[in-house]
């Protein structure tokens, strides 16, 4: 090789993958791994059982390309919360997952928050820490919060308590003045809170006994990292206002740099920061689950072949797995639409993706219509990104350049960030 090369973590929610890339962007190994609930026959607690998994990732990475890594960083879910001891960094207790909700700390929390913060939320980072803070009888003198790629990062740099602006915010962190608000640290629990950093920024370098024990240069640097999905995001390289990720999954997620941070609690539209822009968010409940319930997998390759994406499709349909809207239209109440139905199957695809189009692009004109920055070109991620028909109508009905993106995976976006903390470090 002869080059420095990145290494980014992606910790998601069945397992963990890594990326390892050099300045270009091209990927020289990536590998994943399932987590394990055992060892030799013992069951072992998701702390450990993600450590084990950081390790043997690293063990992954073929031994001659390891003296190259120059930097790495790590993605973990959103609000997976950990309380660890902040002399030691063991947990205290087992950690809080992503999708765990504490209702029991919800209205403590909405009583000093803002209202409609991203914090109001029963499953946000801050109802987890209020819920163990107020639960927990363990030592809180001695505690410090983490989230999950916190903790993970500190494991290879040992630098305990530091965090990125796009994992805190759902603790209450102000990414806009780059602090913590007043309402969040006048409260006793405030000193167990991480400092906080823009992602991708190098922290220190890797410690003695882990790079020795893996053969990576005791100059690798470790940098901070973000969430899953906004590692998604810096996969497919949108870094300009105006470029736009549609993830079209079980539901249609859009993402759109911005350079103004826009929210709406009505339509769940917020935005996280990216150094000097914001990424603008919102998920519609349309997408494949709907698609899924109708045709298998096998009949969407088939079915679509017959469409011709240039002719328009009448069918107006509002393709829902269930009752319920939130954007880009607010409505709890909103009833599923995919009646009537053409003798054609083939026609009727025809409308459903239509209809999907034409959520999405009016999703994009929401998002405008709230102040961010108008879209010009957009990536697609997800299992609806390689129906080339499909793609061919969104690009009808949106007006814009439409394409697939060329990477996805967040391990990648994760690399990127450990490469901009290298480059950061030498200018
Ligand atoms: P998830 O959100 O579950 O991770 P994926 O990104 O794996 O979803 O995408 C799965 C979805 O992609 C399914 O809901 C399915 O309906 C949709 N899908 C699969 N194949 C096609 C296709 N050829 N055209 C359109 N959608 C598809």
């Amino acid at each position: 090789v002869g080059e420095q090369l990145y290494l980014g973590m992606d910790f998601g929610t069945s397992g963990a993958r890594y990326a390892l890339i050099d300045k270009q962007g091209t990927i020289h190994a990536e590998g994943k791994r399932e987590y394990l609930q055992h060892v030799d026959g013992k069951a072992i607690d998701r702390a450990s059982s993600w450590k084990r998994t950081l390790f043997l990732l690293l063990e992954d990475v073929p031994v001659h390309l390891r003296p190259y890594i120059a930097s790495i960083s790590i993605d973990g879910t959103s609000a997976t919360t950990m309380i660890v001891n902040s002399t030691t960094g063991d947990p205290l207790c087992r950690p809080f997952l992503y999708n765990e909700s504490c209702p029991d700390a919800l209205p403590i929390v909405k009583s000093i928050a803002p209202a409609n913060h991203t914090v109001c939320s029963g499953s946000s980072t801050l109802c987890k820490l209020v819920s163990w803070w107020n639960s927990s009888d363990s030592n809180k003198e001695s505690a410090m919060l983490l989230h999950q790629a916190d903790w993970l990062l500190w494991l290879l740099h040992g630098k305990l308590g530091v965090s990125d602006y796009n994992n805190a915010l759902k603790v209450g962190y102000d990414p806009e003045v780059d602090s913590y608000p007043h309402w969040l640290l006048s409260q006793p629990y405030s000193r167990v809170l991480p400092s906080v950093q823009a992602p991708g920024t190098s922290i220190c370098s890797i410690k003695v006994d882990v790079g020795t024990q893996f053969g990576i240069q005791e100059d690798c640097i470790v940098c901070t990292g973000t969430t899953d999905s906004i590692a998604a995001f810096l996969a497919a390289r949108a870094t300009q206002p105006g470029k736009a990720v549609t993830s079209l999954g079980s539901t249609l997620a859009v993402k759109l740099l911005s350079t103004n941070r826009i929210e709406d609690a009505r339509f769940g539209v917020y935005s996280h920061r990216l150094d000097d822009k914001w990424l603008v968010g919102g998920a519609s409940n349309t997408g494949g689950a709907v698609l899924r319930q109708i045709f298998t997998d096998e009949q969407l390759v088939e079915l679509s072949k017959q469409i011709d994406p240039m002719k328009p499709s009448l069918l107006n349909y509002y393709p829902l797995p269930a009752v319920g809207e939130r954007f880009p239209m607010a409505d709890p109440k909103m009833v599923p639409r995919l009646l009537p139905r053409p003798e054609s199957d083939v026609e009727y695809l025809h409308g459903i993706l239509e209809s999907i189009a034409r959520i999405e692009a009016k999703a994009y004109g929401l998002l405008k219509d709230l102040g961010a920055t108008q879209v010009e070109e957009v990536f697609t991620a997800g299992g609806g990104a390689k129906n080339e028909k499909w793609t061919k109508m969104r690009q009808r009905v949106l007006g814009l350049p439409v394409s697939r993106a060329i990477q996805t995976e967040a391990a990648y976006g994760a690399a990127l960030l450990a490469l901009k903390g290298a480059q950061q470090r030498i200018h």
